[in-house]
């Protein structure tokens, strides 16, 4: 049975799609007044958010949605690794905008960035104003614990060592150095302590960097010094495509954990080790929640991650108040875009639910995320998630890796970029 968009919403028993349709206006301040009797307003406009945003508008279009996004366009991580390598020429098919968004769901995008939470009074505050809400949806991604190494200055380091954990000007610097350097230079890729956002994400770069230097930089080299004891994610593929395509190029280095920087002499430490000299050097630093989450007090003990309800990503901390994507301790489900849209959708159900005094729906949740390893090849790795015993665990004999490098795979891959990607901004 196939269900037109109206029949859908009335099976979920919510309100008509037609009564906020004409209120699409994006820009503007935070001082507005409430278009509808209930508001979710919802922080961060990337991954999670966009569709958090987008599923509360299709299942109660008597809801009003107010986004609240720092810059007026999102540029993906995800194959951002690609661009780093040469294999993009640069960010275009991966930024995006939000006015189509905005438009087809009669979202109102307000660009400004939050800097204060009242989750006592619900209310959010950034520079255009202060705007209440019924229910919050926070989705600020990550910020960094640089102030773990020692010799990092925050306003200076990344423009010497850039980190390009973020996507946009970061990465095309770090293209940009590895241009520049000389045949024969060596590549510092640090990597941090999980959890962190993308697991696979270090591993993906520094065969994006091998892969280049290999075909423009003779002689030169990839020294990966990880934290971990061993390749996070996909190990075992990882290994293969290096021994494949990367032998005496890429020398990585386990349990090396990075301590310190120093731009000058651009080396790094590691802790009862000598510095590594590098010719360029890639930082990623270790991460935490967004810093509005920790601003607001969502954070845990650890005042690093926000600890969620599995079911409805709740904060257990605030009422009301929901944490989706990266910022969030989503056990089992790592740090992904894929997995910030999974939870998105979940959180959105219930947020509609609990608006309206239904049910919550039981938490499913996917992920699969694809890595390059050469121009052609791709690996992956896919989970199913579900809720046990208060935690999200990952089912039993659910998902894997795929079992080789395969061309197919960069086939899903492309095709999974452009998918989420138009998911995100329609
Ligand atoms: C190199 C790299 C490769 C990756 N590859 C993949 C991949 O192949 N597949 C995959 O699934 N994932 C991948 N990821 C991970 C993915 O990028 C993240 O997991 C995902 O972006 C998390 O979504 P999010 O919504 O939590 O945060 P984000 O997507 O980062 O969105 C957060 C948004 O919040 C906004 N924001 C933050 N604070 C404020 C504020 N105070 N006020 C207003 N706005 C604010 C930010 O501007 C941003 O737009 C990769 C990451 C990296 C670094």
């Amino acid at each position: 049975m196939t269900l037109d968009r109206r029949s859908f919403l009335k099976a979920l028993g919510v309100g008509s799609a037609a009564s906020l349709a004409a209120c699409a206006t994006p820009g503007g301040g935070l001082s507005m007044a409430k278009s509808g009797g209930r508001r979710v307003v919802v922080v961060g406009g990337g991954y999670g958010g966009t569709i958090a945003a987008k599923y509360v508008r299709m299942l109660d279009a008597s809801i009003e949605v107010v986004l609240i996004e720092r810059n007026r366009q999102f540029v993906s991580c995800p194959f951002s690794n690609l661009v780093v390598g040469g294999m993009l020429n640069d960010l275009s098919t991966l930024t995006v905008g939000y006015d189509k968004l905005a438009a087809n769901h009669a979202i109102k995008v307000v660009y400004d960035t939050v800097t204060g939470i009242d989750t006592a009074a619900k209310t959010v505050t950034g520079s255009t104003g202060t705007i209440d809400y019924d229910r919050l949806i926070v989705a600020p991604g990550v910020d960094f614990r640089f102030e773990e190494l020692e010799g990092y200055d925050p306003a200076t380091t990344p423009e010497i060592m850039p980190h390009a954990w973020k996507a946009g000007p970061q990465t095309l610097l770090l293209r940009r150095q590895l241009e520049a350097m000389r045949p024969g230079g060596t590549v510092i890729i640090s990597v941090p302590a999980t959890p962190f956002r993308c697991p696979p994400g270090p591993y993906e770069r520094a065969s994006m960097i091998a892969m280049y230097l290999k075909r423009s930089k003779p002689g030169s080299k990839v020294v990966v010094l990880d934290a971990n004891p061993d390749i996070v994610s996909k190990a075992g593929l990882f290994r293969k495509a290096w021994a494949k395509h990367y032998q005496g190029i890429i020398d990585y280095r386990g349990a090396k954990r990075v301590t310190g920087v120093n731009p000058r002499n651009m080396t790094v430490s590691i802790e009862g080790l000598e510095d590594v000299k590098g010719d360029v050097i890639n930082v990623i630093p270790p991460q935490r929640a967004g810093d509005i989450a920790r601003a607001a007090k969502l954070t845990g003990p650890d005042n690093r991650w926000c600890p969620v309800n599995a079911t409805t990503f709740e904060s257990t901390v605030a009422k009301n108040v929901h944490v989706i994507g990266d910022a969030c301790i989503a056990g089992a489900m790592p740090k992904s875009g894929y997995s910030a849209n999974s939870e998105a959708k979940v959180c959105a159900a219930n947020v509609v639910a609990l608006m309206n005094g239904r049910e919550t729906i039981e938490m499913s949740g996917i992920n699969t995320c694809y890595s390059f390893v050469s121009e052609k090849e791709a690996v992956s790795v896919a989970g199913v998630y579900a809720v046990k015993g208060g935690a999200i665990i990952s089912v039993p004999n659910s998902g894997g890796v795929s079992p080789d490098l395969s061309e197919t795979e960069a086939i899903y891959a492309k095709s999974w970029i452009n998918n989420i990607l138009v998911e995100m901004t329609t």
